[in-house]
């Protein structure tokens, strides 16, 4: 099929839930993409922070040729060894206590909510519920982690919504401080708000919440979907804040672009969730756990993590010195900036044409590259950002 082919058969048959851009994307290798003409473009965009690895790394590919040989699915009443090994690596990783595995991220984040609600009602009786989320912030699609979600256009359409959920100021400690009642069971968090705009939480702001929620028996939920595995040159953002939360919810980067999520809990919430009142068909599946297992062995080496260190240091920097880029800002390779003379939507149009992948997030621009970019492809990508901004 050519590309108008595919665009008139799709824009025919699927519902019209993106805006989508007119290229399509046919294969990748490394950090290079190849979209159905043959036209090859740099990839800061992993797929939304999903394909952490690269596109085609013989890891991956090694990974599902042999899980898909020996078994795609089993149901979650049998024990499974690759759910087992995974989830060692990922509490030993973690320092969390127990793992429940789906199969993405607004899912997970269902989960970490339930756990909340179930943990305070098991403790404190009923009416103990509500959960304090942050203004600008993005939790998943789903009725409930759209009620999360801290953002006013997400709750249009969809009544009714699930109730408990209270919005506050990211950044604004006494904001939350008025806002905590008896009936506060927990807080949720993105340590950095990616879609809200990569915005990053202050350290002293993050640990006088976790300080608050401990003296309060309030759980500190870390949505750690688009931050954790790590994008932010540590395995979970959490680390850079001295801070252990209660649950964490992992998913975009866990399978390399296998999908996959989980909720890690710590030693509070680690017996919450008991026979039956949680469940899965596909979670946790050994295919997925297979492809993230071999994903975790290779981005938790410390090498790795130093690496994505540099190279988000070496890639802000660069940034930093292109005319009319500002507010440079992010940890690891989970990037936001701002350009003073052009909207970002345009910037990443003329990206597109000059053969460079980004993305936006709300006005500002948003760069989230696999964590294996080379410093070629690094540099290349500036220039062409360069070009497109100045020119
Ligand atoms: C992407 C994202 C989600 C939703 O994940 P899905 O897999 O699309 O359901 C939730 N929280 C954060 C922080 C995200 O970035």
């Amino acid at each position: 099929m050519n590309f108008s082919d595919v665009k008139s058969l799709s824009n025919q048959y699927l519902m019209s839930t993106y805006n989508k851009f007119d290229i399509s994307i046919e294969k990748g290798k490394d950090c290079t993409l190849y979209d159905i003409n043959g036209k090859e473009y740099i990839d800061l965009t992993s797929g939304i922070g999903v394909n952490c690895l690269g596109h085609s790394n013989p890891i991956i590919v090694d990974a599902v040729k042999n899980q898909a040989q020996k078994l795609l699915h089993m149901s979650n009443l049998y024990y499974n060894e690759n759910q087992a090994v995974l989830a060692e690596k990922l509490v030993k990783a973690s320092n969390m206590k127990r793992v429940f595995f789906c199969n993405s991220g607004a899912e997970a984040n269902e989960g970490a909510i339930k756990i909340a609600r179930k943990y305070s009602t098991d403790k404190y009786k009923k009416d103990r519920t509500d959960i304090i989320s942050l203004k600008m912030s993005f939790h998943g699609r789903t009725i409930t982690t759209l009620s999360a979600t801290g953002q006013d256009a997400m709750h249009e359409y969809f009544h009714p919504f699930t109730q408990g959920f209270v919005y506050s100021k990211a950044n604004d400690i006494d904001d939350i401080k008025s806002k905590i009642t008896d009936k506060t069971c927990a807080v949720m968090i993105e340590l950095i708000q990616g879609e809200g705009g990569v915005v990053v939480l202050e350290k002293d702001f993050v640990k006088e919440l976790y300080e608050l929620c401990s003296q309060k028996d309030i759980l500190l939920i870390a949505d750690e979907v688009q931050t954790g595995i790590a994008r932010t040159a540590k395995m979970f953002c959490f680390e850079h804040y001295d801070i252990i939360p209660d649950i964490v919810t992992l998913a975009k980067g866990l399978g390399g672009g296998f999908p996959i999520g989980a909720v890690l809990c710590s030693q509070k919430t680690e017996n919450t969730l008991t026979a039956s009142t949680h469940g899965t068909t596909f979670g946790g599946n050994p295919m997925a756990c297979a492809v993230a297992s071999a994903v975790v062995d290779e981005v938790c080496k410390k090498e790795f993590l130093e690496e994505v260190e540099k190279k988000g240091q070496y890639l802000k920097e660069k940034l930093s010195k292109v005319k009319n880029v500002i507010n440079v800002r992010g940890k690891g390779l989970m990037i936001g900036f701002d350009v003073n003379n052009m909207k970002a939507i345009d910037v990443l149009n003329k990206c597109i044409e000059n053969n460079l992948l980004i993305l936006t997030a709300k006005n500002s621009l948003r760069l989230l590259p696999p964590l294996v970019i080379s410093y070629s492809d690094i540099d290349k990508a500036v220039c062409i950002l360069d070009k497109v901004i100045n020119n």
